[in-house]
Parts: structure tokens; sequence; C-alpha cells
């Protein structure tokens, strides 16, 4: 990733849009036709999207952002973020700058290893299938890296494989598990082209049946972690800081609670990925499997404070995301995404992800232990209801204000004050 650029522009958030552009633009060295696209309300043309799914009859545009603020291991990067919530990038945005007064937000990540899962059913003999498959590994491993010799070439490849015979209602199987190094692909065709290759002659070889080959995404050998000291005086003092440690015991000891903890997360983690053409739902399947992967569903994250009274955050999580392969390549936007940030491998943008889920995190918690979610929440609702009142551009502030300051942030109120400013125009 770059490492001359400075995320840290004040004030980013009050600026017109042209001059965001602008100043994104002079930071990454976009093009002229890049800053075109950009403001071409989507950037993917209806014959790119009939060859991306079928049945398509259009297409569907969310706002396209840029988080600011976010130091990562020392260096200044711009955080490409869509999606259709409010208030999701500003808090983002601005728990970075809380984040960037420490030294920054810490983040790492295993290499890209992904589950292969090939299910054995009506196997004659458990033990000996075990014992067979074990002494023919390497056999196995060489014989799934033949069918994908680009990826082997990149480093990747079948690196491993392991046994679990598992009990099951419908009786025992074994569940032969192919560890592949993904490089810089999500993984899934990969690994489920290598499962399929292998399933006969793991059948041939136990004289159990071959069912299920697939990916699994409990992606718990490709994980993220990032970390962040936020100090006390930052976050309103030390008595703020025990908040937010309760408030997350609170959700790491009850799954109702964990389950909108875990979403705050993901609305950021999410938004990143939209704006990468990821696959999301590999994400969210990825990060709920591996909240419940003690056998109870818990936070994603960790707070606590440390000897100097300080707030440090953790946040370790699968992140299957992919660089080469899905629609990252082909979809103009993503493409755009990937020179915001200047990520050259598929490790960078997961860490990237990591972070904002963590500053999202931190987002929602010091909402909740303050003023509470609504406070923050409600200002930037009240945009949208003016703009669904009908108000125009150049009075969308005033009626923002307007309806702010009323303290009925609701529909009928801001129809009442786009009508008046319409009335006065
Ligand atoms: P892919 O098959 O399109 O691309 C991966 C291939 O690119 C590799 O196999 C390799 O041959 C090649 N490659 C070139 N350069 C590479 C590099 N530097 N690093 C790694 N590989 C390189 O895509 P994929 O990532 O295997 O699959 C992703 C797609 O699969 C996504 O669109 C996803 O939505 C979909 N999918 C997901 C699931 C699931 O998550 N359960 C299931 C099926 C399909």
């Amino acid at each position: 990733m770059s490492s001359e650029r400075s995320s840290r522009i004040s004030g980013f958030y009050k600026m017109p849009v042209e001059e965001r552009v602008k100043a994104i633009s002079d930071q990454v060295g976009l093009t002229p036709e890049e800053q075109k696209l950009l403001k071409s309300g989507g950037g993917l043309s209806l014959e790119a999207a009939d060859h991306m799914t079928e049945n398509v009859v259009g297409t569907i545009a969310y706002p396209f952002s840029v988080a600011v603020n976010f130091k990562l291991n020392g260096r200044d990067v711009f955080i490409p973020m869509a999606g259709e919530e409010p208030s999701v990038v500003a808090a983002a945005s601005n728990m970075a700058r809380i984040m960037r007064n420490g030294p920054g937000i810490n983040v790492i990540s295993t290499p890209p290893v992904m589950i292969g899962q090939i299910q054995l059913t009506d196997v004659p003999d458990m033990k000996k299938a075990v014992r067979v498959l074990k002494e023919k590994k390497q056999q196995l491993i060489e014989m799934a890296n033949e069918v994908d010799p680009v990826l082997v070439k990149f480093g990747g490849g079948a690196k491993d494989m392991e046994l679990r015979p598992l009990e099951t209602s419908a009786g025992p199987m074994l569940v032969v598990h192919l560890l592949v190094d993904c490089r810089d692909a999500m993984g899934a065709n990969a690994v489920n082209t290598m499962a399929e290759t292998l399933a006969p002659m793991l059948g041939e070889l136990t004289g159990a049946k071959p069912l299920l080959r697939i990916i699994s995404n409990l992606a718990d050998r490709r994980t993220c972690r990032a970390e962040a000291v936020v100090k006390k005086e930052d976050i309103g003092g030390e008595d703020k800081v025990d908040r937010i440690v309760q408030a997350w015991a609170f959700a790491d000891a009850d799954p109702y609670r964990a389950a909108t903890h875990n979403k705050g997360i993901m609305n950021g983690i999410v938004a990143v990925a939209l704006a990468f053409a990821q696959d999301h739902r590999a994400l969210e399947a990825g990060a709920h499997s591996y909240a419940a992967r003690t056998g109870r569903y818990r936070s994603l994250s960790r707070w606590s404070k440390n000897g100097d009274g300080d707030l440090v955050g953790v946040l370790e999580m699968p992140m299957a995301v992919g660089l080469v392969g899905g629609a990252t390549r082909s979809h103009p936007m993503a493409q755009l995404a990937v020179k915001i940030l200047g990520c050259t491998k598929a490790q960078e943008l997961g860490e990237a992800m990591t972070a904002v889920g963590l500053a999202q995190n931190l987002g929602a918690l010091r909402a909740l232990t303050q003023e509470g979610i609504q406070h923050g929440h409600m200002r930037l609702h009240a945009r949208n209801l003016v703009v669904m009142a009908g108000a125009t551009s150049d009075m969308v502030e005033e009626a923002v204000k307007q309806l702010a300051e009323s303290g009925q942030i609701r529909f009928n109120k801001a129809q009442e004050i786009v009508a008046k400013l319409k009335g006065q125009a």
C-alpha cells in the first residue's frame, strides 16, 4: 500500500462532492476518466451487468464513499465504503481519527487458507479409511494442485489435509478438509474445483460414497486481526472507558446483545465489501459462525482497559476476500476502490476491512454508552426525511437544520418545513 498519503483530511464530510473527489484524486492520483467514473452513478453498464448475473433488467446504485483518517500499521489509507445506511462512514472516519492519536490501528493476518470439505458417507471401516487417507495425503494434495497450476505458480494451492470423523443424525461420516492457500483469490471456485476433483479418488481409496464437495465459509484459518489503543482522554475519561468495557462484556455474555453488536461491526465490513464487489454473504457467514466457535454466540471483538486506564480494542475474524476472480476484477467501481485503497494483495483488503470493523464497533459502543445511538442517527435520518419530502439540493442543509432544531424528526414535520422553504423560494 502507498505510504505517502495523508488520510487525515479535516472537514472532508463538509466538502461538496466535487471537492471531495478532487481531494481524493490529489492524494491517490485518479485520472480524469476515473474521476468521471466516480460521478457516473454506479459505473456498471447494462451490458456488463448482463454478463455478471442472470435475468438482468437494470442496475441499482449505492452511495460510494471514502472513509478518511485511517492509519494502518503506521500508513495512511483511504478506505472506500458503499451502502445505504447513514452514519456508518461518519462513525468509521470519526473513530479512526481518535485511534490515530495513539499508534493507529495495528493489523495482521494469517496466510489466506480456506477449507474445502468433502463428505464421505457409508464408510465401511472408519479406522481403515482414516489410515489409508493419511498414507496417501501427499499424493492427494498433489492431485488437487494439478487442477490449478496458476494458483500454485503464485505460491498458493492445497497445502494440507485433515480428517474429521463425524457423528451425525444420519450416521457416522468422514469429512475430509482440504486446506488451500488461495493467495489473492477469495477462493470458492478454486477450492470447490479441487474438492470435486479429489472426491472420486477419496471414495475409491476408502470404499465410501462421496457426497458434498464444497468450500466452508467458516474461514477460521484465514483471519485478520486489528488492534487499537484509544487514549482515555480521547473517549471522555476513564469512566467512559469502563462503560465501554461493561457494554462489551454484555455483548460477550448475551447472544441477544452480541447479534446487534456484531451487526454493528458488519455495518463497516460489509460496506467495504460492497465497494470492492466482494462476496459479502461469505463474509457474514464466516463472521457469525466464527462468533459461535466456542459453542456460544459471542462478541467478535474484545475491549479492555490497560494499565494506563486507556481503552484497548481487538477484532479478530475470518476474512475471505479476493482481488482476483469474483466480480472485483470485472466491476469498474471495484477496480477504482482498489486504486483508492492502494492494495495489491487480498490480505491488505482484509486488514483494512477488519480495521473498519473495529472502528465501527467503537463508534457504536461510544454512542450507546454516552449520548445514545439515536442522537447521531436521527440527525442523519433527518437528511433522508427532507430529501424524501422533496427538498431541492439548495435547501437540504437549511431543512435539516430546522428539522433537527424542531426536535420532531418525523416525515410530516419534514414535509411542513420543506413546503415552507419552497414557499419562500
Ligand atoms: P476465480 O475462480 O474466478 O479466481 C481464482 C483463480 O484465479 C485461481 O484459482 C487462480 O487460478 C487464478 N489466479 C490468478 N492470479 C491469482 C492470484 N494472484 N492469487 C490467487 N489466484 C490467482 O474466483 P475464486 O476466488 O476461486 O471464487 C470466488 C467466487 O466464488 C466469488 O464470486 C464467490 O461469490 C463465488 N462462490 C462462493 C461460494 C461460497 O462462498 N460458499 C460458493 C461458490 C462460489
